[in-house]
């Protein structure tokens, strides 16, 4: 099967042809139909998310079961699924206490490049190649946990699904999940990427009064308000913006550009008692600066957010039917896409940034 080989940090993909073993106990094949793009990917592109190479990168898909290994019992040939790149255990404290995103079984292996045993499926001439968050989306065909695949209505459009594997689920349940925001209440949403337009769509959906767009890129504002930020500014007018606005800060900021001077700004845009919640995930090395008097006397709570600190298989389908039910319109999420062949380009498309997901087809 065909697929996009990183080889080497920041060089071009190849496409291949790689050889895919057959699931074995517990995993899954899938034929994947689409996948997101996410700076995530780029992040491992560029070497500032190292993950064993030469890898199939990719972790925001969704396809058709093709096979499934022995013991698998949850996902049969033919069902639609999205991935999720976090194959909760079930079992252990946190899968046991509703925060499957700490699961300490699956987290820790999240960048091995092997799928849960420890192995791979991949390979080129014989030679090992690595999987990527368990799920190397770009690719026509991947094996995958069991516990990856999140079974889905039919009707439910390939792209839309796979945008829900990462951005929308992330930037979604930032608000709901994480946040909880109430109706009435005021958001920033720092970064109106894929994952801050999502929390912008929640954020509306939730009954925000008003929702803050945060972000340098004109495009990226006019899009935002679009999806229902009521206040879209630039970086440099936020602080002022918002202080007209709310007075004391939003009740809630979401950070979503991973940037430590944003996640400052962001804190520094929330009221006393009110939360910041990080969904952007800054370089492994980078320190972010707080306040040290203010953050006891301002009683502000700072929480990270990983994956909308979701339960994949509760809420990946329940936004596909707010979707399908014409309440979250979640395909205006869907930008450019491109053949797997240019992915390269899709690449591109993704850093130059329109707001908007760019996807790769692979049908
Ligand atoms: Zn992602
Ligand atoms: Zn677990």
């Amino acid at each position: 099967m065909r697929a996009a080989v990183l080889h080497d940090y920041r060089r071009p993909f190849a496409i291949e042809e790689l050889d895919l073993a057959p699931p074995g106990p517990g995993e899954v094949e899938v034929r994947l139909h689409a996948s997101g793009v996410c700076r995530s990917d780029w992040n491992t592109v560029i070497g500032d998310t190292p993950s064993p190479l030469p890898a199939v990168l990719g972790h925001e898909g969704a396809g058709v079961v093709a096979a499934v290994g022995p013991g698998v019992t949850s996902v049969k040939e033919g069902d639609h699924v999205v991935l999720s790149w976090l194959p909760a255990c079930g079992r252990c404290r946190y899968c046991t206490s509703g925060r499957p995103t700490l699961c300490d079984v699956a987290a820790p292996a999240l960048l091995a490049g092997t799928l849960l045993d420890g192995t791979t499926r991949l390979s080129l001439n014989g030679r090992r190649v690595h999987h990527y968050s368990f799920l190397s989306t770009f690719a026509e065909r991947t094996v995958v946990p069991e516990a990856s695949c999140v079974r889905i209505r039919p009707e439910a459009p390939f792209p839309v699904a796979a945008l829900v594997g990462c951005a929308i689920t992330t930037g979604a349940g930032a608000v709901l999940n994480r946040a909880r925001v109430e109706a009435g209440s005021s958001v920033a949403v720092f970064g109106a990427g894929g994952v801050g337009l999502s929390a912008i769509l929640a954020a509306r959906l939730a009954g925000a009064a008003a929702i803050v767009a945060v972000d340098p890129a004109a495009p990226r504002r006019g899009i935002a308000t679009e999806l229902g930020a009521t206040h879209a500014v630039d970086p440099a007018e936020a602080a002022t913006a918002i202080a007209d606005l709310t007075g004391a800060g939003v009740d809630y900021a979401i950070e979503s550009s991973g940037a430590p001077g944003v996640v400052a700004a962001a804190y520094a845009a929330v009221r006393p008692g009110g939360t910041l919640v990080c969904v952007g995930i800054p370089p492994e090395d980078a320190v972010v600066e707080l306040p040290g008097a203010a953050l006891v006397r301002e009683e502000k709570i700072v929480t990270g957010c990983l994956y909308g600190s979701c339960r994949p298989h509760t809420d990946m389908p329940m936004l596909l039917d707010l979707f399908l039910d014409g309440r979250l319109p979640l395909d205006r999420l869907v930008g450019a896409t491109y053949p797997l062949d240019e992915i390269d380009r899709a690449f591109a498309d993704m850093r130059e940034g329109g707001g908007v997901r760019t996807l790769i087809d692979l049908t």
